[in-house]
C-alpha cells in the first residue's frame, strides 16, 4: 500500500520541514561507526541508512544500494523510482515499520556527506534570458545583449565531470592566463573569482547515440535535481572564451548539493515557461507539452549575507529542451550525466544569481554588513545556495544547500 503524498510520519518532523516526508532527497554519506559510504534519505533533520533499510525491508532492490551511491538506482529506471520512494514513504509513514526504521536514522549532523552520485559528463547550459543579456552587456557592450542563435537553441557547453565536488569541499581559487586593461597578458591567481547559482538535473535512465530523445521522453530519463554552483574565473573566462567557450576558467571546480530530489517530489513545483519569442523548431515546441518550468526559488547568501534570490521559474528553456536538443544532434544520455541549467537570474536587480551581474562586472561594488565590499569572491568568503518549491498542500519541498568556501591560490612553482 502506498500512503498518500500528504501522509504523517511517525517521527518528529514539523510540518513545514522543507525535507518533509513529501520530499525523501536521496543522498551518500558517511558515519562513524558505518562501513563504507552508504546511501541515505533526508527527513527532517535525520538521514535514513538506506542501504540496511533496503536489505531489510525491500530486499529486491537492495543491490541497487550497497555501493552506497545513488548510481544503481539511477539506473534502474523510472520503475524502481517509483517504487523504493514508495516503500520509503511507507516506512516513513505508517507506524509498524518504526522499529525496524528508527534504529537507522541518525541526526544529519553527524554524517559527513559523499558525492551522490558518480558524474558521468557534465554539460552546462545557458538557459536564463535575464543571464544570458546581462552578461551580453557587460562582455560586447554596444553589441546586441544576446547573440543571433540564443532564442533558437538551448546554448551550452560541455564541462569537466572530474572536478564537480560535494558541497563542503574547500575551493581552491584557480590560476590562469588573464589579459589586462593595457593589453598584457599574465599569468596567476584569478583576481575575478565569481559563483553561480544554478540547478542540475541527474540523467538516470541512459540513452543510446544517435537517438533522439523528444520532449515527452525527458521524464523517463530525468531523475532528479540537484543545487549547483558552477564557481566561475571571469577574468580567465574572458580572455579564453573566443572563439571556443568556457575552458580553465570553470573547468576548476563545480559544486553540487548532497541531496539529490527526485522529480516526483517536484509535481507540485511545475509552471509554465515564460513565452518563447520566435517559437522554436518542432524538435524545441513545448507549446502543446506538459509544463516543464519549475518554481524553484533559490537564495544566493556570502557569508551569511543574503545577496540575490533568484526566480527558477523565470528561466526561457527548461530541462526537457536540453535534454530533446543534446541527444537531436546524436549524442547519448549516460547515467550520472549532470545537465546544469547555467546560472539561474530573473529580471530584478536582486534576482542575479552571479556576482558578474549583481555588481555590473565588478563596477558596483557589494557592500556586506560587516562593511567590507565585493566586487569579487575573496579568500575565505563562503558562498551558499539554497532553495525551495511549493509540495503538497501548502508544504515546501526543499533542495537543501550547496556551499563552499574559498581557498588561496596554490602558490607557483
Ligand atoms: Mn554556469
Amino acid at each position: 500500500m502506498t500512503a498518500a503524498p500528504t501522509a504523517t510520519t511517525w517521527l518528529d518532523v514539523p510540518p513545514g520541514h522543507p525535507f518533509g516526508v513529501h520530499t525523501l532527497p536521496y543522498g551518500s554519506f558517511r558515519a562513524a561507526g558505518l562501513p563504507g559510504p552508504r546511501t541515505g534519505v533526508a527527513i527532517g533533520d535525520l538521514v535514513l541508512d538506506l542501504t540496511a533499510a533496503s536489505a531489510a525491508l525491500l530486499p529486491g532492490r537492495a543491490p541497487l544500494f550497497a555501493a552506497g551511491t545513488l548510481d544503481g538506482l539511477l539506473a534502474a529506471g523510472a520503475g524502481a523510482w517509483a517504487e523504493v520512494r514508495a516503500a520509503v514513504t511507507d516506512w516513513l509513514t505508517v507506524e509498524r515499520f518504526r522499529p525496524v526504521i528508527e534504529p537507522l536514522l541518525r541526526p544529519a549532523v553527524t554524517t559527513v556527506p559523499e558525492l551522490p552520485f558518480t558524474v558521468a559528463d557534465f554539460t552546462d547550459f545557458y538557459a536564463s534570458e535575464h543571464h544570458a543579456a546581462r552578461m551580453g552587456r557587460l562582455l560586447r557592450p554596444g553589441g546586441e545583449p544576446l547573440t543571433p542563435n540564443w532564442r533558437h537553441m538551448p546554448l551550452g557547453y560541455h564541462g569537466r565531470a572530474g572536478s564537480v565536488v560535494v558541497s563542503g569541499t574547500p575551493v581552491t581559487r584557480p590560476s590562469g592566463q588573464r589579459r589586462d586593461g593595457g593589453g598584457a597578458v599574465t599569468f596567476g591567481p584569478s583576481l575575478r573569482l565569481d559563483f553561480e547559482a544554478e540547478v542540475g538535473f541527474v540523467v538516470g535512465t541512459p540513452a543510446p547515440p544517435g537517438r533522439p530523445v523528444p520532449l515527452a521522453g525527458a521524464a523517463r530519463h530525468l531523475f532528479g535535481v540537484c543545487l549547483v554552483n558552477d564557481w566561475s574565473a571571469r577574468d580567465l573566462q574572458a580572455w579564453e572564451y573566443v572563439p571556443l567557450g568556457p575552458f580553465l576558467g570553470k573547468a576548476f571546480a563545480t559544486s553540487v548539493s548532497p541531496w539529490v530530489v527526485p522529480l516526483a517530489a517536484l509535481a507540485h513545483a511545475r509552471t509554465a515557461p515564460p513565452p518563447r519569442d520566435p517559437r522554436p523548431l518542432p524538435y524545441l515546441d513545448d507549446t502543446a507539452a506538459e509544463p516543464w518550468g519549475l518554481a524553484i526559488d533559490l537564495t544566493v547568501t556570502l557569508n551569511g549575507h543574503t545577496v540575490a534570490r533568484p526566480p527558477f521559474a523565470a528561466m526561457y528553456w527548461t530541462a526537457a529542451q536540453q535534454v530533446a536538443h543534446l541527444t537531436a544532434g546524436g549524442a547519448p544520455l549516460r547515467t550520472g550525466d549532470l545537465l546544469a541549467s547555467g546560472t539561474v537570474s530573473g529580471p530584478g536587480d536582486g534576482e542575479c544569481g552571479s556576482l558578474a551581474e549583481l555588481t555590473g562586472g565588478g563596477t558596483r561594488p557589494l557592500t556586506l554588513p560587516d562593511g567590507t565590499r565585493r566586487a569579487f569572491l575573496h579568500d575565505g568568503d563562503e558562498v551558499t545556495v539554497t532553495a525551495d518549491a511549493p509540495g503538497p498542500a501548502g508544504t515546501r519541498v526543499g533542495l537543501g544547500e550547496v556551499r563552499g568556501r574559498v581557498t588561496p591560490a596554490v602558490p607557483a612553482v
